[in-house]
């Protein structure tokens, strides 16, 4: 193909790239926003094909077909809940792949070491280093979520200086390599080396953190992938890896923000806690019980009501119900709105994406900023499978690992109601005074079974 064909079709490829991006930022229009993303990834994938000759095409079929197949079961089959592991997978494997490629991309240079320029010679061990941690560091996320291994932080002394001086090991190494590419183990070294770092600056992180880490696992494959552009000479790679890495670390920072974290703690594997307080269990004391049937007499007086969905939401999945409720409730002549926490469910957007399914009314999802002042003025706050995001521990109790993140103010709402099984806590493990409030009602049970009784009520 063509050269100037080939930099038309990147830089054509790039800008749907972006403008997908940038439609992703609203839930009106992110799903055309994945289309024309999806549509700029293939151009660049045909186009590459096409203009480099790396493998022969039986092979990328072969691969094409294989991979399709496994995509279209993994979609099908993992549930809402599994979408975090899953994303932790898929951001584990662009970073391996960015080193697979980078290590082949060094054997393929074969004698031609001495002649390489500087600038790739420093981008391969770069790439190795990013693309193993993404890679590792991913896996053990996800293993985490999935509770393979313990979601607790894996603590032990001297964690941040083992850290630090690993990376000051994979720095020597690299200058080594640069002054002497023939010596391919020192980049064996380096992959070693960046495996172990990416099992242990991710096991201390747990509970309540696991956002920031599935965020920053997103921006890393961003990085690797453009550090293996650079190795290529791609430049459609460097900027779809650039846009991944930047927009990561800005959803990195959001929930940092939302999660009351610094950046640099983040980065220096400093999250985590050895918090020990109150394990799963339910605490002994008194509180208010209501059946759907005293929820529905109570609602029915409502003027306005701000619905909080959280986790068991997914688990339940309650989303669809909850929808008919709310139009239920909106043909009634009240006014209902829901108030999304940055971090409600285990996944970045869990909570838009699930009511999105639901083909919730976009103008009437708030987020926490927007919404958190109106609770005073509301008649109910209804509580649906949330227990973390609205656990006043995070104001008050220092010791908590909760203490800091910002929180729903459902408890200055008139009346609280909250859906869910149990008194168990949440996520983060920790028990929520909230349940033993004085304008606290617990609808115990099934989310989706409770709510299916309340919209039979409302409808009669
Ligand atoms: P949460 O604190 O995990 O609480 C969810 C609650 O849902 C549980 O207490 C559970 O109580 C209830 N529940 C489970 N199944 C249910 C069902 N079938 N019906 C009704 N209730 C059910 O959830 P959250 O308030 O959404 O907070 C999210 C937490 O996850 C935060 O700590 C956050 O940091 C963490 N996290 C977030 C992300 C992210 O990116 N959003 C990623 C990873 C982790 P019962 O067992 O009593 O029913």
């Amino acid at each position: 193909m063509n050269s100037t064909l080939t930099a038309f079709a990147y830089l054509f490829a790039s800008v749907l790239f972006i403008v997908g991006l940038k439609m992703l930022s609203s839930p009106r229009t992110a799903r055309r926003g994945n289309v024309i993303g999806a549509l700029g990834m293939l151009i660049a994938i045909v186009v590459t094909l096409t203009d480099k000759k790396i493998i022969d095409f039986t092979l990328i079929i072969a691969g094409l077909l294989v991979g399709s197949a496994i995509g279209l079961v993994l979609a099908r089959k993992v549930q809402m809940t599994g979408m975090p592991q899953m994303v932790g997978v898929l951001n584990g494997f662009g970073g391996g792949a960015s080193t697979l490629v980078a290590y082949a991309e060094y054997m393929r240079l074969g004698e031609l070491h001495t002649t390489t320029s500087l600038d790739v010679l420093i981008t391969i061990p770069l790439s190795l280093l990013i693309g193993t941690v993404t890679f590792v560091g991913s896996m053990v996320a996800a293993a985490k979520l999935q509770g393979i291994m313990t979601g607790a932080p894996i603590l032990y002394p001297f964690q941040k200086q083992t850290n630090a001086a690993m990376l000051a090991a994979i720095v020597i190494l690299t200058v080594f390599f640069v002054m002497n590419p023939a010596q391919w183990y020192l980049l064996i070294f380096i992959i070693v080396l960046s495996t172990v770092l990416g099992v242990t600056s991710v096991i201390p992180i747990g509970g309540a953190d696991m956002p920031v880490v599935i965020s920053l696992m997103n921006s890393y494959s961003g990085l690797a992938g453009a550090t293996t552009g650079f190795i290529l000479s791609n430049s459609v790679l460097i900027i779809s890896g650039t846009l991944v890495g930047t927009s990561g670390i800005i959803l990195t920072q959001i929930m940092c923000k939302a999660m009351n974290r610094s950046l640099g703690n983040v980065l220096f594997a400093g999250v985590g806690t050895d918090y020990s307080g109150p394990a799963a269990r339910a605490e002994q004391r008194t509180v208010v019980r209501y059946t759907p049937d005293d929820a529905a007499m109570m609602i029915d007086n409502a003027q306005s009501i701000i619905i909080v969905p959280g986790y068991g939401l997914a688990v339940a999945q309650a989303q669809h119900v909850l929808q008919e409720m709310v139009s239920t409730l909106t043909a009634l002549g009240k006014t209902v709105r829901y108030a999304i926490h940055p971090v409600a469910g285990r996944m970045p957007g869990h909570m838009n994406v699930l009511l999105a399914e639901a083909n919730a009314p976009y103008d009437i999802l708030m987020e926490m900023d927007q919404i958190n002042d109106d609770f005073q003025n509301t008649d109910i706050a209804m509580v649906i499978g949330a227990n973390d995001v609205v656990n006043p521990a995070a104001r008050t109790k220092k010791e908590s690992p909760l203490y800091g993140m910002p929180i729903l103010n459902v408890d200055h709402a008139r009346t609280v109601m909250v859906f869910k099984r149990s008194l168990n806590p949440g996520f983060a493990g920790e028990d929520n005074e909230l349940f033993y409030g004085k304008s606290t009602m617990m609808v115990f049970g099934d989310a989706k079974t409770s709510l299916t009784g309340l919209v039979q009520i409302l409808k009669k």
